[in-house]
């Protein structure tokens, strides 16, 4: 299965979808808004601010080309590595490390792999959405979202997939490009 930026010079592949993952996720938290609105890809936004996200083991990916394309944006200098290319702008994923979690974004799949997962299984962090998020939305995270993620994680610690990760070097800590971290101005803009 690939997934890539939205001109297809970024292309990696998720070698076991979709065995390993939890599925279609959507969070409507307020970091998960403003970095799509710092990127100018609010447009990725649904109608209530929320950010599909459908994660996948760091290990499990395979970078085919265009890893010169990613850059790094952290929302403040303890934030998660949120991977985006420079070729066409396109969110790719938000990860750490040593975590087995590649949250890979919604825009990234093709329609068509997208189907195959069927219903989003949960939403989480409602109080940030605009508007009236969809019925049974928690304000933060309830007993579904933790249900439907946390199988997903255990399982990924106990068969060890938060590495290698094409997100970070060998040492498993350093991202392979090199993050920026946004101003305050930049994080929340008047
Ligand atoms: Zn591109
Ligand atoms: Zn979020």
């Amino acid at each position: 299965m690939e997934i890539q930026c939205q001109c297809g010079q970024f292309r990696a592949s998720l070698n076991a979808f979709p065995k390993n993952t939890p599925g279609r996720l959507v969070c409507y938290c307020d970091d998960c808004q403003s970095y799509l609105r710092y990127l100018k890809r609010d447009d990725l936004l649904d109608a209530n601010g929320g950010t599909q996200v459908i994660p996948a083991y760091p290990s499990d990916v395979e970078i085919l080309s265009g890893q010169e394309t990613l850059q790094c944006t952290r929302l403040s200098p303890k934030g998660i590595f949120r991977f985006s290319t420079s070729c066409c702008n396109t969110p790719i994923v938000n990860t750490r490390p040593n975590e087995p979690w590649a949250g890979f974004l919604g825009c990234v799949y093709s329609p068509d792999a997208i189907r195959r997962l069927g219903q989003v299984r949960c939403r989480i962090m409602g109080r940030y959405a605009k508007g009236t998020a969809p019925p049974g939305t928690p304000d933060k995270l309830n007993l579904k979202g933790l249900l439907t993620v946390m199988p997903f994680i255990l399982k990924g610690k106990l068969l060890k997939k938060a590495n290698p990760s094409p997100f970070f070097n060998k040492d498993e800590l350093t991202p392979v490009a090199v993050p920026y971290v946004l101003t305050k101005a930049e994080r929340w803009p008047e």
